[in-house]
């Protein structure tokens, strides 16, 4: 199946109002440090409940200013979940801390709080915390161990736990606007927390200009076109959200009927669908047939950060690595893209005899 008709895995949703925002900076005519991104920080402060924001220019460089902010250095741990993207290992690594690597939940893919507790030291300085694929993580059980957390709130924005919005819990939260996040700005990211001096901190090292100074910094700014998108995208995310619980909820029907189980949602916490993962004991064939159905499925991690160190000993999520498949979900599928991939799944998972976890 060619490219350009397949259905992809990701893709933004943009409307007029979305182009009219950027179009409205450009003929402005000031691209950077204006009142779209200090617009953006109080939009995002708003919707978390979060006192303070910094904008910066992606989620791995909120997360590496978090790092710096904390004052994690060499010589300091921080604990990351080993499934998830290695942005986290290269946040950690610019600090020159040492990673350590916690193991997952089998049944919500997110850090396992007891696997948490087992490698914290006298060294450890933070634990990053994501809620992946949208579905909020244990964090008051992580956040009461008595270490700064990071949230990373990347996949998952307006998501909750016990009615409490994620990017709430962490001392410092971030979040990601790329291009295939819930809220697309291209590239973009933000660091929020209710402490002034961590988001001082953050914004005196997003710029380099005109310090006095030697300290390191770094260009890590927003630029007005980003956070002009990133505001008309967010003023549509509950509607984003429920068009992702829709489609979730198409999904979990036909996959029933299919017998392969579908993702689970504990109490007290609310899905947002950022990727809607199963797992397969025949992933490799399901994404290749699909592919072949022209909808293309991924693996949803593409490699856990264990591996990138050679540690062994993870294997919730080495399982869950060989099992898992990310089905397209986004509010812009359209009804006859659902149908072709219901379809797909339909006759994939009938005649390929597949069984999930
Ligand atoms: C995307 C993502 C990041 C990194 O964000 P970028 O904007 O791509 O740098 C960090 N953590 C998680 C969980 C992500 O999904």
């Amino acid at each position: 199946m060619s490219e350009e008709k397949m259905i992809s895995h990701s893709r933004p949703t943009l409307d007029e109002e979305d182009r009219q925002a950027v179009m409205n900076v450009l003929q402005a005519g000031r691209l950077v440090q204006g009142e779209q991104v200090a617009g953006f920080e109080a939009d995002m402060s708003v919707m978390i409940g979060v006192s303070h924001a910094a904008a910066v220019s992606s989620g791995t460089a909120a997360l590496h200013l978090a790092l710096v902010a904390l004052g994690a250095g060499d010589g300091d741990e921080v604990i990351c979940p080993s499934y998830v993207c290695s942005a986290l290992l290269h946040a950690v690594r610019c600090v020159k801390a040492t990673p350590i690597i916690a193991d997952i939940e089998r049944d919500t893919f997110n850090i396992d709080v007891r696997n948490v507790k087992k490698r914290m030291t006298a060294k450890t300085k933070a634990i990053i915390v994501p809620h992946l694929f949208g579905l909020p993580a244990e964090i008051t059980k992580i956040t009461s161990l008595g270490i700064p957390v990071i949230e990373d709130c990347a996949q998952a924005p307006g998501s909750r736990f016990r009615d409490r919005v994620t990017g709430s819990f962490g001392v410092i939260s971030i979040f990601s606007f790329y291009a295939t996040k819930v809220i697309a700005a291209g590239e973009g990211g933000m660091a929020l927390s209710n402490d002034p001096g961590l988001i001082g901190k953050i914004r005196d090292l997003r710029d380099y200009d005109e310090r006095d100074d030697d300290a390191l910094r770094y260009n890590y700014k927003m630029t007005e076109m980003q956070a002009a998108l990133g505001r008309s995208q967010l003023r549509k995310i509950d509607g984003f959200i429920k068009k992702r619980r829709e489609i979730a909820g198409h999904y979990d029907l036909i996959l029933k009927k299919a017998g392969i189980p579908i993702p689970i949602t504990p109490p007290e916490r609310e899905h947002i669908y950022y990727r809607y993962v199963i797992l397969l004991d025949q992933a490799e064939q399901f994404i290749e047939a699909m592919n072949q159905a022209g909808v293309a499925c991924r693996r949803p991690v593409f490699k856990p950060l264990h591996r990138y160190l050679g540690l062994s000993g993870y294997s919730v999520t080495d399982d869950v690595w060989k099992r898992a498949v990310s089905i397209p979900i986004y509010p812009s599928l359209t009804e006859p893209e659902l149908f072709v991939i219901a379809e797909s799944i339909r006759k994939t998972g009938v005649s390929g005899g597949l069984r999930g976890c």
